[in-house]
Protein backbone atom coordinates (compact mmCIF):
# COMPACT_ATOMS: atom_id res chain seq x y z
CA UNK A 1 0.00 0.00 0.00
CA UNK A 2 2.04 3.52 -0.95
CA UNK A 3 1.67 5.92 2.03
CA UNK A 4 3.97 8.37 0.65
CA UNK A 5 2.18 11.00 -1.16
CA UNK A 6 5.83 11.68 -2.59
CA UNK A 7 7.32 9.52 -5.12
CA UNK A 8 10.89 9.17 -4.66
CA UNK A 9 13.72 7.35 -6.78
CA UNK A 10 15.79 5.24 -4.11
CA UNK A 11 19.03 3.84 -5.08
CA UNK A 12 19.89 0.97 -3.86
CA UNK A 13 23.43 -0.67 -3.51
CA UNK A 14 23.79 -4.72 -2.86
CA UNK A 15 23.61 -4.26 0.70
CA UNK A 16 22.11 -1.71 2.51
CA UNK A 17 20.51 -1.85 6.29
CA UNK A 18 17.09 -1.57 7.40
CA UNK A 19 17.84 1.98 8.93
CA UNK A 20 19.78 3.44 6.00
CA UNK A 21 16.91 2.58 3.76
CA UNK A 22 14.35 4.05 6.07
CA UNK A 23 16.56 7.46 5.57
CA UNK A 24 16.82 7.31 2.02
CA UNK A 25 13.09 6.85 1.86
CA UNK A 26 12.59 9.09 4.42
CA UNK A 27 10.23 6.43 6.77
CA UNK A 28 10.01 5.32 10.38
CA UNK A 29 12.87 2.41 10.53
CA UNK A 30 9.81 0.75 12.39
CA UNK A 31 7.63 1.35 9.32
CA UNK A 32 10.14 -0.62 7.12
CA UNK A 33 10.34 -3.16 9.61
CA UNK A 34 6.22 -4.05 9.59
CA UNK A 35 6.72 -3.52 5.27
CA UNK A 36 9.17 -5.90 5.59
CA UNK A 37 7.03 -8.37 7.94
CA UNK A 38 4.51 -8.08 5.63
CA UNK A 39 6.46 -9.60 2.82
CA UNK A 40 7.65 -12.43 5.41
CA UNK A 41 11.05 -10.82 6.39
CA UNK A 42 11.99 -10.48 9.64
CA UNK A 43 14.72 -7.38 10.24
CA UNK A 44 16.23 -5.72 12.98
CA UNK A 45 17.15 -2.10 12.39
CA UNK A 46 20.96 -2.53 12.04
CA UNK A 47 20.68 -5.71 9.55
CA UNK A 48 21.66 -5.46 6.28
CA UNK A 49 19.87 -6.13 3.49
CA UNK A 50 20.47 -7.93 -0.12
CA UNK A 51 19.72 -5.77 -2.76
CA UNK A 52 16.46 -7.86 -3.96
CA UNK A 53 14.70 -7.60 -0.90
CA UNK A 54 15.35 -3.99 -0.28
CA UNK A 55 14.14 -3.32 -4.21
CA UNK A 56 11.35 -5.29 -3.32
CA UNK A 57 10.58 -3.22 -0.17
CA UNK A 58 11.28 0.39 -1.40
CA UNK A 59 8.79 -0.83 -4.97
CA UNK A 60 6.26 -2.17 -1.71
CA UNK A 61 6.32 1.24 0.10
CA UNK A 62 5.20 3.07 -3.41
CA UNK A 63 8.96 4.15 -4.25
CA UNK A 64 10.38 3.23 -7.94
CA UNK A 65 14.02 1.08 -6.70
CA UNK A 66 17.29 1.84 -8.79
CA UNK A 67 19.48 -0.99 -8.44
CA UNK A 68 22.84 -0.21 -8.58
CA UNK A 69 25.97 -2.30 -10.18
CA UNK A 70 27.99 -4.51 -7.89
CA UNK A 71 31.00 -2.69 -7.01
CA UNK A 72 28.88 0.92 -6.42
CA UNK A 73 29.87 0.09 -2.57
CA UNK A 74 33.53 0.29 -3.36
CA UNK A 75 32.95 2.83 -6.21
CA UNK A 76 31.67 5.32 -3.91
CA UNK A 77 34.62 5.35 -1.88
CA UNK A 78 36.28 7.02 -4.72
CA UNK A 79 34.23 8.99 -6.51
CA UNK A 80 34.22 12.13 -4.89
CA UNK A 81 34.69 14.65 -7.75
CA UNK A 82 36.78 16.68 -5.87
CA UNK A 83 39.39 14.10 -5.61
CA UNK A 84 39.09 14.00 -9.59
CA UNK A 85 41.91 15.50 -11.67
CA UNK A 86 42.62 14.94 -15.38
CA UNK A 87 41.80 11.96 -18.11
CA UNK A 88 45.96 10.60 -19.08
CA UNK A 89 46.60 7.69 -21.76
CA UNK A 90 47.54 4.72 -19.92
CA UNK A 91 49.19 1.56 -20.95
CA UNK A 92 47.02 -1.17 -22.02
CA UNK A 93 46.30 -4.61 -20.04
CA UNK A 94 46.44 -7.58 -22.12
CA UNK A 95 45.78 -11.20 -21.77
CA UNK A 96 47.10 -14.25 -23.24
CA UNK A 97 44.66 -16.67 -24.43
CA UNK A 98 44.82 -19.76 -27.14
CA UNK A 99 44.83 -23.59 -26.90
CA UNK A 100 46.58 -25.64 -24.93
CA UNK A 101 50.48 -25.79 -26.65
CA UNK A 102 49.90 -23.49 -28.90
CA UNK A 103 52.66 -21.13 -27.11
CA UNK A 104 51.10 -19.02 -24.90
CA UNK A 105 53.33 -19.84 -22.32
CA UNK A 106 56.75 -19.46 -24.71
CA UNK A 107 55.26 -16.46 -25.91
CA UNK A 108 54.95 -14.80 -22.08
CA UNK A 109 58.34 -16.51 -21.20
CA UNK A 110 59.93 -14.44 -24.58
CA UNK A 111 58.60 -11.24 -23.65
CA UNK A 112 59.26 -11.36 -20.02
CA UNK A 113 63.43 -12.61 -20.41
CA UNK A 114 64.11 -9.87 -23.46
CA UNK A 115 62.30 -7.16 -21.66
CA UNK A 116 65.14 -5.67 -19.72
CA UNK A 117 65.13 -2.24 -20.04
CA UNK A 118 68.73 -0.60 -19.90
CA UNK A 119 70.68 0.17 -16.97
CA UNK A 120 68.81 -2.66 -15.33
CA UNK A 121 70.43 -5.88 -14.18
CA UNK A 122 68.28 -8.60 -14.88
CA UNK A 123 64.48 -9.09 -16.46
CA UNK A 124 62.01 -9.81 -14.59
CA UNK A 125 62.21 -12.13 -12.07
CA UNK A 126 59.03 -12.46 -9.87
CA UNK A 127 55.98 -14.12 -10.88
CA UNK A 128 53.75 -11.41 -9.40
CA UNK A 129 50.38 -12.04 -11.78
CA UNK A 130 50.92 -9.50 -14.10
CA UNK A 131 54.19 -7.50 -15.41
CA UNK A 132 54.66 -4.26 -17.34
CA UNK A 133 57.05 -4.39 -20.34
CA UNK A 134 58.69 -1.03 -21.95
CA UNK A 135 59.33 -1.20 -25.87
CA UNK A 136 62.01 1.13 -27.44
CA UNK A 137 59.58 3.19 -28.07
CA UNK A 138 59.11 4.17 -24.58
CA UNK A 139 55.24 3.03 -24.65
CA UNK A 140 54.07 0.47 -21.85
CA UNK A 141 52.20 -2.80 -22.28
CA UNK A 142 50.71 -4.43 -19.20
CA UNK A 143 50.33 -8.53 -19.57
CA UNK A 144 48.48 -10.94 -17.63
CA UNK A 145 50.68 -13.24 -16.15
CA UNK A 146 48.16 -15.93 -16.23
CA UNK A 147 46.88 -17.22 -20.15
CA UNK A 148 44.03 -19.10 -19.71
CA UNK A 149 40.43 -18.94 -19.86
CA UNK A 150 39.65 -19.36 -16.94
CA UNK A 151 41.19 -16.57 -15.11
CA UNK A 152 39.81 -14.39 -17.40
CA UNK A 153 36.63 -15.26 -17.22
CA UNK A 154 36.54 -16.02 -13.27
CA UNK A 155 37.64 -12.64 -13.24
CA UNK A 156 34.99 -10.95 -14.91
CA UNK A 157 32.50 -13.06 -13.67
CA UNK A 158 33.55 -11.03 -10.41
CA UNK A 159 32.70 -7.98 -11.84
CA UNK A 160 36.43 -6.61 -13.18
CA UNK A 161 36.73 -6.65 -16.41
CA UNK A 162 40.80 -6.34 -16.37
CA UNK A 163 41.64 -6.90 -19.72
CA UNK A 164 41.77 -4.38 -22.61
CA UNK A 165 42.95 -6.67 -25.23
CA UNK A 166 42.76 -10.19 -26.57
CA UNK A 167 45.88 -12.16 -27.68
CA UNK A 168 44.47 -14.84 -29.73
CA UNK A 169 47.59 -17.29 -29.91
CA UNK A 170 46.85 -20.48 -32.47
CA UNK A 171 49.87 -22.58 -33.70
CA UNK A 172 50.01 -21.98 -37.61
CA UNK A 173 51.41 -25.81 -37.88
CA UNK A 174 47.79 -27.01 -36.35
CA UNK A 175 44.76 -25.77 -36.59
CA UNK A 176 41.51 -23.69 -35.10
CA UNK A 177 41.12 -26.00 -31.33
CA UNK A 178 37.76 -25.96 -29.38
CA UNK A 179 40.33 -23.55 -26.89
CA UNK A 180 40.85 -21.16 -29.60
CA UNK A 181 36.71 -20.86 -30.56
CA UNK A 182 36.17 -20.57 -26.20
CA UNK A 183 38.99 -17.56 -26.22
CA UNK A 184 37.24 -15.53 -29.31
CA UNK A 185 33.98 -16.37 -28.00
CA UNK A 186 35.29 -14.73 -24.38
CA UNK A 187 36.80 -12.07 -25.95
CA UNK A 188 33.76 -11.37 -28.17
CA UNK A 189 31.40 -11.98 -24.74
CA UNK A 190 33.42 -9.07 -23.20
CA UNK A 191 33.54 -7.00 -26.08
CA UNK A 192 37.80 -6.88 -26.46
CA UNK A 193 39.50 -6.49 -29.44
CA UNK A 194 41.35 -9.77 -30.51
CA UNK A 195 45.22 -9.33 -31.34
CA UNK A 196 45.75 -12.56 -33.47
CA UNK A 197 49.44 -14.26 -32.96
CA UNK A 198 49.90 -16.73 -35.46
CA UNK A 199 52.76 -19.12 -33.55
CA UNK A 200 55.51 -21.59 -34.50
CA UNK A 201 55.93 -20.18 -38.20
CA UNK A 202 59.61 -21.17 -37.69
CA UNK A 203 58.65 -25.07 -38.54
CA UNK A 204 58.35 -26.25 -42.01
CA UNK A 205 54.75 -27.36 -41.77
CA UNK A 206 53.73 -24.18 -40.68
CA UNK A 207 50.77 -22.47 -43.26
CA UNK A 208 49.94 -19.48 -41.42
CA UNK A 209 47.10 -18.70 -44.15
CA UNK A 210 45.16 -21.65 -43.77
CA UNK A 211 44.94 -21.19 -39.68
CA UNK A 212 43.71 -17.18 -41.10
CA UNK A 213 41.02 -18.89 -43.16
CA UNK A 214 39.96 -21.29 -40.52
CA UNK A 215 39.86 -18.01 -38.51
CA UNK A 216 37.60 -16.55 -40.84
CA UNK A 217 35.13 -19.27 -40.53
CA UNK A 218 35.00 -17.99 -36.82
CA UNK A 219 34.01 -14.70 -37.76
CA UNK A 220 37.88 -13.38 -37.13
CA UNK A 221 38.63 -12.18 -40.21
CA UNK A 222 41.77 -10.57 -40.18
CA UNK A 223 43.52 -7.66 -41.95
CA UNK A 224 45.08 -9.68 -44.36
CA UNK A 225 41.52 -10.94 -45.50
CA UNK A 226 40.36 -7.02 -45.75
CA UNK A 227 38.15 -7.71 -42.21
CA UNK A 228 39.29 -5.70 -38.82
CA UNK A 229 41.25 -7.84 -36.93
CA UNK A 230 45.59 -7.49 -36.89
CA UNK A 231 47.60 -10.44 -37.46
CA UNK A 232 51.12 -11.34 -36.81
CA UNK A 233 53.01 -14.33 -38.05
CA UNK A 234 55.69 -15.10 -35.00
CA UNK A 235 57.44 -17.28 -33.13
CA UNK A 236 57.36 -17.51 -29.84
CA UNK A 237 60.28 -19.52 -29.08
CA UNK A 238 62.67 -18.02 -31.54
CA UNK A 239 61.54 -14.49 -30.60
CA UNK A 240 60.57 -13.81 -34.67
CA UNK A 241 58.62 -10.57 -34.72
CA UNK A 242 57.61 -10.59 -31.63
CA UNK A 243 58.34 -7.34 -31.56
CA UNK A 244 55.73 -6.34 -34.32
CA UNK A 245 53.23 -8.07 -32.32
CA UNK A 246 53.64 -5.86 -29.64
CA UNK A 247 53.36 -2.67 -31.90
CA UNK A 248 50.65 -4.20 -32.99
CA UNK A 249 49.25 -4.14 -29.72
CA UNK A 250 50.15 -0.85 -29.09
CA UNK A 251 48.32 0.35 -32.06
CA UNK A 252 45.12 -1.56 -30.87
CA UNK A 253 45.46 0.09 -27.90
CA UNK A 254 45.74 3.55 -29.55
CA UNK A 255 42.38 3.03 -30.72
CA UNK A 256 40.98 2.40 -27.33
CA UNK A 257 42.36 5.75 -26.36
CA UNK A 258 42.55 4.18 -22.44
CA UNK A 259 42.80 6.36 -20.16
CA UNK A 260 42.57 7.18 -16.59
CA UNK A 261 43.14 9.79 -13.95
CA UNK A 262 46.21 9.05 -12.12
CA UNK A 263 45.40 12.30 -9.56
CA UNK A 264 42.16 10.16 -7.71
CA UNK A 265 42.62 7.67 -5.05
CA UNK A 266 43.65 4.20 -6.06
CA UNK A 267 40.92 1.53 -7.56
CA UNK A 268 42.07 -1.71 -9.21
CA UNK A 269 41.47 -5.36 -8.49
CA UNK A 270 43.47 -7.91 -6.74
CA UNK A 271 45.05 -10.87 -9.43
CA UNK A 272 46.66 -13.13 -6.80
CA UNK A 273 47.18 -12.84 -2.84
CA UNK A 274 49.88 -15.71 -0.64
CA UNK A 275 51.06 -15.95 2.66
CA UNK A 276 54.49 -15.70 2.77
CA UNK A 277 56.65 -16.44 5.78
CA UNK A 278 57.96 -13.20 7.18
CA UNK A 279 55.94 -11.07 5.06
CA UNK A 280 52.30 -11.99 5.81
CA UNK A 281 49.71 -11.79 3.28
CA UNK A 282 51.65 -10.33 -0.15
CA UNK A 283 49.03 -9.64 -2.87
CA UNK A 284 49.11 -8.43 -6.97
CA UNK A 285 47.26 -5.75 -7.50
CA UNK A 286 46.61 -4.16 -10.84
CA UNK A 287 46.00 -0.35 -10.24
CA UNK A 288 43.41 0.60 -12.95
CA UNK A 289 42.79 4.22 -12.31
CA UNK A 290 44.31 6.31 -9.35
CA UNK A 291 47.68 6.11 -7.67
CA UNK A 292 48.33 3.93 -5.02
CA UNK A 293 50.94 5.09 -3.07
CA UNK A 294 53.06 3.86 0.34
CA UNK A 295 50.61 4.67 3.59
CA UNK A 296 47.35 4.77 1.83
CA UNK A 297 44.46 2.55 3.44
CA UNK A 298 42.55 0.24 0.89
CA UNK A 299 39.90 -2.63 1.30
CA UNK A 300 39.36 -5.48 -1.41
CA UNK A 301 36.51 -7.79 -0.34
CA UNK A 302 36.19 -8.23 3.32
CA UNK A 303 39.68 -7.09 4.08
CA UNK A 304 41.76 -4.09 4.28
CA UNK A 305 44.90 -2.71 5.45
CA UNK A 306 47.24 0.09 4.88
CA UNK A 307 49.85 0.02 2.37
CA UNK A 308 53.08 -1.38 4.46
CA UNK A 309 55.19 -1.71 0.99
CA UNK A 310 55.13 -1.97 -2.89
CA UNK A 311 57.41 -4.08 -4.79
CA UNK A 312 57.46 -4.51 -8.56
CA UNK A 313 57.95 -7.73 -10.75
CA UNK A 314 61.44 -7.42 -9.83
CA UNK A 315 61.17 -7.05 -6.74
CA UNK A 316 62.18 -3.56 -6.59
CA UNK A 317 60.27 -1.08 -3.33
CA UNK A 318 57.81 1.32 -5.76
CA UNK A 319 56.76 4.25 -4.05
CA UNK A 320 53.86 5.08 -6.26
CA UNK A 321 51.25 2.81 -8.53
CA UNK A 322 49.76 4.99 -11.35
CA UNK A 323 47.03 3.58 -13.44
CA UNK A 324 47.64 -0.16 -15.60
CA UNK A 325 50.62 -0.90 -13.24
CA UNK A 326 50.38 -4.26 -11.23
CA UNK A 327 52.58 -4.43 -7.61
CA UNK A 328 52.99 -6.76 -5.47
CA UNK A 329 51.02 -5.02 -2.05
CA UNK A 330 51.82 -5.72 1.66
CA UNK A 331 50.15 -4.23 4.55
CA UNK A 332 46.88 -6.94 5.14
CA UNK A 333 44.54 -7.38 7.40
CA UNK A 334 43.50 -11.39 5.75
CA UNK A 335 43.44 -12.50 2.76
CA UNK A 336 41.72 -11.33 -0.12
CA UNK A 337 40.41 -12.81 -3.06
CA UNK A 338 41.59 -13.23 -6.61
CA UNK A 339 39.31 -10.84 -8.86
CA UNK A 340 38.22 -8.69 -5.41
CA UNK A 341 37.94 -5.00 -6.50
CA UNK A 342 40.26 -2.84 -4.64
CA UNK A 343 39.95 0.76 -3.54
CA UNK A 344 41.78 2.82 -1.59
CA UNK A 345 39.47 5.71 0.08
CA UNK A 346 40.38 8.77 1.83
CA UNK A 347 40.74 7.09 5.90
CA UNK A 348 41.24 3.71 6.80
CA UNK A 349 37.76 3.98 8.98
CA UNK A 350 36.13 3.88 5.68
CA UNK A 351 38.30 1.04 4.35
CA UNK A 352 37.04 -0.86 7.36
CA UNK A 353 33.80 -0.17 7.22
CA UNK A 354 32.88 -1.21 3.74
CA UNK A 355 35.17 -4.53 4.16
CA UNK A 356 32.37 -5.44 7.49
CA UNK A 357 29.71 -4.31 4.76
CA UNK A 358 31.12 -6.91 2.28
CA UNK A 359 31.68 -9.93 4.73
CA UNK A 360 27.79 -9.07 6.12
CA UNK A 361 26.40 -9.48 2.51
CA UNK A 362 28.52 -12.45 1.98
CA UNK A 363 27.22 -13.95 5.12
CA UNK A 364 23.65 -13.10 3.89
CA UNK A 365 24.41 -14.49 0.09
CA UNK A 366 25.33 -17.89 1.69
CA UNK A 367 22.67 -17.68 3.87
CA UNK A 368 20.20 -17.12 1.35
CA UNK A 369 22.24 -18.56 -1.68
CA UNK A 370 20.81 -15.72 -4.36
CA UNK A 371 19.56 -17.26 -7.45
CA UNK A 372 21.08 -15.67 -10.52
CA UNK A 373 19.24 -16.45 -13.61
CA UNK A 374 16.91 -18.88 -14.60
CA UNK A 375 14.60 -19.79 -17.02
CA UNK A 376 11.48 -19.78 -14.60
CA UNK A 377 12.12 -16.34 -12.83
CA UNK A 378 13.66 -14.77 -16.08
CA UNK A 379 10.48 -13.06 -16.74
CA UNK A 380 9.36 -11.90 -13.24
CA UNK A 381 12.46 -9.78 -13.37
CA UNK A 382 12.16 -8.48 -16.25
CA UNK A 383 10.28 -5.15 -15.46
CA UNK A 384 12.81 -4.90 -12.54
CA UNK A 385 15.79 -3.38 -13.99
CA UNK A 386 16.43 -7.33 -14.68
CA UNK A 387 18.00 -7.97 -18.34
CA UNK A 388 15.89 -7.48 -21.12
CA UNK A 389 17.83 -10.08 -22.69
CA UNK A 390 18.25 -13.62 -22.49
CA UNK A 391 21.31 -14.80 -23.17
CA UNK A 392 22.22 -18.71 -23.30
CA UNK A 393 25.10 -20.98 -23.93
CA UNK A 394 23.87 -23.96 -26.27
CA UNK A 395 25.86 -27.28 -26.48
CA UNK A 396 24.95 -30.50 -28.26
CA UNK A 397 26.01 -33.74 -29.78
CA UNK A 398 26.12 -32.77 -33.12
CA UNK A 399 27.23 -29.92 -35.08
CA UNK A 400 23.96 -29.80 -37.15
CA UNK A 401 21.50 -29.79 -33.76
CA UNK A 402 23.13 -27.64 -32.12
CA UNK A 403 23.07 -24.66 -34.95
CA UNK A 404 19.22 -25.37 -35.74
CA UNK A 405 18.70 -25.40 -32.12
CA UNK A 406 20.18 -21.97 -31.56
CA UNK A 407 18.66 -20.58 -34.52
CA UNK A 408 14.78 -21.05 -33.62
CA UNK A 409 15.79 -20.47 -29.92
CA UNK A 410 17.07 -16.67 -31.22
CA UNK A 411 13.79 -16.81 -33.58
CA UNK A 412 11.67 -16.69 -30.69
CA UNK A 413 12.86 -13.39 -29.51
CA UNK A 414 9.76 -11.01 -29.10
CA UNK A 415 9.51 -6.68 -28.78
CA UNK A 416 10.92 -6.75 -25.21
CA UNK A 417 13.23 -9.71 -24.64
CA UNK A 418 15.58 -10.90 -27.24
CA UNK A 419 17.37 -14.17 -26.80
CA UNK A 420 21.01 -13.63 -27.56
CA UNK A 421 23.20 -16.78 -27.88
CA UNK A 422 26.91 -16.33 -26.59
CA UNK A 423 27.88 -19.63 -27.73
CA UNK A 424 26.91 -22.43 -29.58
CA UNK A 425 29.29 -25.52 -29.44
CA UNK A 426 29.27 -29.28 -29.62
CA UNK A 427 30.49 -31.16 -27.06
CA UNK A 428 30.15 -32.07 -23.12
CA UNK A 429 29.25 -28.84 -20.97
CA UNK A 430 32.40 -27.89 -19.18
CA UNK A 431 33.90 -26.07 -16.66
CA UNK A 432 34.49 -23.14 -19.28
CA UNK A 433 30.80 -23.14 -20.44
CA UNK A 434 29.62 -22.48 -16.91
CA UNK A 435 32.61 -19.81 -15.95
CA UNK A 436 31.44 -17.97 -19.15
CA UNK A 437 27.19 -18.77 -18.27
CA UNK A 438 27.89 -16.85 -14.69
CA UNK A 439 30.05 -14.31 -15.99
CA UNK A 440 27.29 -13.06 -18.67
CA UNK A 441 24.29 -13.80 -16.46
CA UNK A 442 23.48 -16.79 -18.84
CA UNK A 443 21.98 -20.12 -18.44
CA UNK A 444 23.21 -23.24 -20.39
CA UNK A 445 20.63 -25.34 -22.76
CA UNK A 446 22.32 -28.92 -23.26
CA UNK A 447 20.77 -31.10 -26.10
CA UNK A 448 21.95 -34.39 -26.10
CA UNK A 449 24.94 -33.77 -23.78
CA UNK A 450 25.17 -33.35 -20.01
CA UNK A 451 27.75 -31.34 -17.47
CA UNK A 452 31.00 -33.43 -16.56
CA UNK A 453 31.06 -33.52 -12.51
CA UNK A 454 33.70 -30.45 -12.37
CA UNK A 455 30.85 -27.97 -14.42
CA UNK A 456 27.61 -29.34 -12.84
CA UNK A 457 30.24 -28.44 -8.73
CA UNK A 458 30.60 -25.14 -10.65
CA UNK A 459 27.25 -24.38 -11.91
CA UNK A 460 25.93 -25.51 -8.28
CA UNK A 461 28.10 -23.13 -6.90
CA UNK A 462 28.08 -20.10 -9.47
CA UNK A 463 24.16 -20.54 -9.50
CA UNK A 464 24.17 -21.21 -13.24
CA UNK A 465 20.84 -23.12 -14.20
CA UNK A 466 21.62 -25.86 -17.06
CA UNK A 467 18.42 -27.47 -18.66
CA UNK A 468 18.78 -30.24 -20.56
CA UNK A 469 16.70 -31.68 -23.69
CA UNK A 470 16.57 -34.23 -25.86
CA UNK A 471 14.31 -33.05 -27.89
CA UNK A 472 14.51 -29.33 -30.14
CA UNK A 473 10.58 -28.44 -29.78
CA UNK A 474 10.63 -29.01 -25.97
CA UNK A 475 13.53 -26.44 -25.35
CA UNK A 476 12.11 -23.89 -27.90
CA UNK A 477 8.42 -24.74 -25.66
CA UNK A 478 10.13 -23.82 -22.29
CA UNK A 479 12.03 -20.86 -23.88
CA UNK A 480 8.79 -19.63 -24.98
CA UNK A 481 6.48 -19.96 -22.10
CA UNK A 482 10.23 -18.67 -20.28
CA UNK A 483 9.74 -15.49 -22.03
CA UNK A 484 6.25 -15.20 -21.13
CA UNK A 485 6.82 -15.97 -17.86
CA UNK A 486 4.27 -18.44 -17.62
CA UNK A 487 7.15 -21.68 -17.25
CA UNK A 488 6.28 -22.63 -13.68
CA UNK A 489 9.62 -24.72 -11.84
CA UNK A 490 9.43 -28.10 -11.57
CA UNK A 491 9.50 -28.67 -7.74
CA UNK A 492 10.37 -31.84 -5.96
CA UNK A 493 10.03 -32.96 -2.19
CA UNK A 494 13.01 -34.74 -0.48
CA UNK A 495 12.50 -36.27 2.35
CA UNK A 496 15.95 -35.37 4.96
CA UNK A 497 14.66 -37.99 7.74
CA UNK A 498 12.05 -39.31 9.92
CA UNK A 499 12.19 -39.71 14.03
CA UNK A 500 9.74 -41.08 16.06
CA UNK A 501 8.40 -39.31 19.25
CA UNK A 502 8.61 -40.38 22.60
CA UNK A 503 7.84 -38.14 24.69
CA UNK A 504 5.73 -34.97 25.00
CA UNK A 505 7.08 -32.26 26.79
CA UNK A 506 4.95 -29.05 27.49
CA UNK A 507 6.95 -26.32 28.51
CA UNK A 508 5.82 -22.51 29.88
CA UNK A 509 4.22 -20.20 27.09
CA UNK A 510 2.86 -23.21 25.12
CA UNK A 511 5.49 -24.27 23.89
CA UNK A 512 5.82 -27.63 23.10
CA UNK A 513 9.19 -30.15 22.62
CA UNK A 514 8.65 -33.29 20.98
CA UNK A 515 11.58 -35.80 22.62
CA UNK A 516 12.51 -37.92 19.42
CA UNK A 517 15.15 -40.98 18.00
CA UNK A 518 15.93 -40.19 14.91
CA UNK A 519 14.72 -43.29 13.01
CA UNK A 520 16.22 -42.50 9.39
CA UNK A 521 18.55 -39.44 7.87
CA UNK A 522 18.28 -36.50 10.12
CA UNK A 523 16.62 -33.90 11.11
CA UNK A 524 17.65 -30.09 10.58
CA UNK A 525 16.75 -26.88 12.44
CA UNK A 526 14.49 -24.49 9.90
CA UNK A 527 13.70 -27.10 7.54
CA UNK A 528 10.10 -28.06 6.82
CA UNK A 529 8.74 -31.52 8.64
CA UNK A 530 5.08 -33.06 8.94
CA UNK A 531 3.37 -34.75 11.98
CA UNK A 532 2.66 -38.58 10.87
CA UNK A 533 -0.02 -40.48 13.20
CA UNK A 534 -0.83 -43.57 11.41
CA UNK A 535 -0.77 -42.68 7.58
CA UNK A 536 -2.66 -39.70 8.09
CA UNK A 537 -0.88 -36.62 8.01
CA UNK A 538 -1.76 -34.34 11.08
CA UNK A 539 0.45 -30.82 10.65
CA UNK A 540 2.96 -29.18 8.55
CA UNK A 541 4.99 -27.02 9.14
CA UNK A 542 8.83 -25.97 10.17
CA UNK A 543 11.39 -27.43 12.60
CA UNK A 544 11.88 -24.47 14.94
CA UNK A 545 14.50 -25.25 17.13
CA UNK A 546 16.37 -28.53 17.72
CA UNK A 547 18.21 -29.58 20.88
CA UNK A 548 20.84 -32.61 21.80
CA UNK A 549 20.51 -32.39 25.40
CA UNK A 550 21.27 -28.57 26.49
CA UNK A 551 22.81 -27.47 22.98
CA UNK A 552 20.69 -25.82 20.08
CA UNK A 553 22.24 -27.82 17.00
CA UNK A 554 21.69 -27.66 13.16
CA UNK A 555 21.14 -31.31 12.59
CA UNK A 556 20.89 -34.59 14.47
CA UNK A 557 21.78 -37.81 12.81
CA UNK A 558 20.08 -40.91 12.90
CA UNK A 559 19.97 -42.97 16.09
CA UNK A 560 20.46 -40.09 18.76
CA UNK A 561 18.03 -38.56 20.78
CA UNK A 562 16.99 -35.10 20.17
CA UNK A 563 14.87 -32.30 21.20
CA UNK A 564 12.56 -30.71 18.21
CA UNK A 565 10.50 -27.87 19.23
CA UNK A 566 7.36 -27.50 16.34
CA UNK A 567 6.52 -23.76 15.46
CA UNK A 568 2.82 -23.88 16.27
CA UNK A 569 1.68 -27.11 16.90
CA UNK A 570 -0.01 -28.23 19.88
CA UNK A 571 -1.55 -31.72 19.58
CA UNK A 572 1.68 -33.59 19.77
CA UNK A 573 0.87 -37.14 20.81
CA UNK A 574 3.82 -40.18 21.90
CA UNK A 575 3.57 -42.05 19.01
CA UNK A 576 3.28 -39.38 16.06
CA UNK A 577 6.09 -39.83 13.91
CA UNK A 578 8.14 -36.58 12.48
CA UNK A 579 9.42 -36.63 8.70
CA UNK A 580 11.77 -34.02 7.67
CA UNK A 581 11.56 -32.68 4.33
CA UNK A 582 12.31 -29.83 1.98
CA UNK A 583 11.45 -28.81 -1.28
CA UNK A 584 13.69 -28.39 -4.23
CA UNK A 585 13.50 -26.76 -7.54
CA UNK A 586 14.62 -29.05 -10.20
CA UNK A 587 15.96 -28.12 -13.59
CA UNK A 588 13.98 -29.75 -16.00
CA UNK A 589 15.13 -32.61 -17.80
CA UNK A 590 13.76 -34.85 -20.36
P1 LIG B 1 50.87 -23.22 -24.06
O1 LIG B 1 50.26 -24.50 -23.61
O2 LIG B 1 49.97 -22.48 -25.00
O3 LIG B 1 51.34 -22.36 -22.93
O4 LIG B 1 52.13 -23.61 -24.96
P2 LIG B 1 53.65 -23.62 -24.56
O5 LIG B 1 54.19 -22.23 -24.56
O6 LIG B 1 53.82 -24.40 -23.33
O7 LIG B 1 54.26 -24.34 -25.84
C1 LIG B 1 53.94 -25.67 -26.18
C2 LIG B 1 55.06 -26.29 -26.99
O8 LIG B 1 55.26 -25.59 -28.21
C3 LIG B 1 56.40 -26.24 -26.26
O9 LIG B 1 57.07 -27.45 -26.49
C4 LIG B 1 57.13 -25.08 -26.93
O10 LIG B 1 58.52 -25.26 -26.91
C5 LIG B 1 56.59 -25.16 -28.34
N1 LIG B 1 56.61 -23.86 -28.98
C6 LIG B 1 56.07 -22.71 -28.52
N2 LIG B 1 56.26 -21.70 -29.38
C7 LIG B 1 56.95 -22.22 -30.43
C8 LIG B 1 57.45 -21.67 -31.65
O11 LIG B 1 57.33 -20.49 -31.96
N3 LIG B 1 58.07 -22.53 -32.48
C9 LIG B 1 58.26 -23.84 -32.19
N4 LIG B 1 58.89 -24.59 -33.06
N5 LIG B 1 57.81 -24.38 -31.05
C10 LIG B 1 57.15 -23.59 -30.18
MG1 LIG C 1 51.15 -22.98 -20.89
Amino acid sequence: MPTQPVKREVSVPETITVAELAAKMAVKGGELIKALMNMGVMATINQPLDQDTAVLVVEELGHTAKPLKENALEDSLVSDPALQGELLPRPPVVTIMGHVDHGKTSLLDYVRRTNVVAGESGGITQHIGAYEVTLPSGQHITFLDTPGHEAFTAMRARGAQVTDIVVLVVAADDRVMPQTIEAIDHAKAANVPIVVAINKVDLPTADPNKIRTELAGHGVVVEQFGGKYASVDISAKKGMNVDQLLEMIVLTSDVLELKADPDRRAKGVVLEARVEQGRGVVASVLVQSGTLRVGDPFVAGQVYGRVRAMYDERRRTVKEAPPSTPVEVVGWNGTPSAGDQFVSPLDEREAREVAGKRAALHREHEFRSTKFISLTSFHDNLGKGGPNELKMLIKGDVDGSVEALSESLQKLSTAEVAVRVIRSAVGQITESDVLLAAASGAIIVGFHVRPDVRARELAEREKVEIRLYDIIYKAQEDVKLALEGMLKPELKEVVLGTAEVRQVFRLSKGVIVAGCMVATGKMVRGEKIRVLRGDETVWTGRVEALKRFKDDVKEVEKGFECGVTLDGFSELQEGDRLESFKIEELARTL
